[in-house]
């Protein structure tokens, strides 16, 4: 949901209950990922389709094909057979080189991986992560075969 603060700033709540804040003028985001990427994140393309600015206008200069086509105007020239440059001296080339040695670390490996940026952990049934079985309750006043009897 996107909601407008003023003329360049909007307020974007994701549906995870998240919120951030687009400055369109200073060209940010919250998130960081604008600020770091140089072309408008998620949050930052939902908020200029609201006021119908072309998204495409809101990624940095640098990012534009002009630039891309300036990086390139020279020519190219082609690169020389690798095998050509120059002969590997025999002491080098027939070298046996190990791997490093690593040493596994203390503890029980993780078994979760890092949540991405924005990323939310999704809370699971604990009961049916366990093949599927549901722990059944006993209902109050019936005493089990482990229950001592009164
Ligand atoms: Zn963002």
């Amino acid at each position: 949901m996107v909601v407008k603060v003023n003329e360049h700033n909007y307020e974007v709540k994701t549906p995870m209950g998240m919120s951030f804040h687009v400055d369109l003028q200073m060209r940010t985001c919250t998130c960081e990922e604008w600020t770091l990427m140089k072309i408008p994140c998620s949050h930052a393309v939902g908020a200029p389709i609201r006021v119908d600015l072309p998204v495409h206008t809101r990624c940095d200069p640098a990012s534009s094909t002009f630039y891309w086509k300036l990086a390139y105007h020279d020519s190219i020239i082609p690169v020389p057979d690798l095998s050509n440059l120059y002969s590997v001296p025999d002491d080098i080339a027939t070298m046996q080189i190990p791997p490093p040695k690593t040493q596994r670390p203390p503890g029980r490996p993780k078994r979760s991986r890092y949540l991405s940026s924005g990323e939310v952990k999704e809370l699971r049934d604990r009961r049916r992560s366990r093949g599927g079985n549901v722990r059944a309750t006993m209902a109050p006043g019936i005493t089990g075969h482990h229950m001592a009897k009164t």
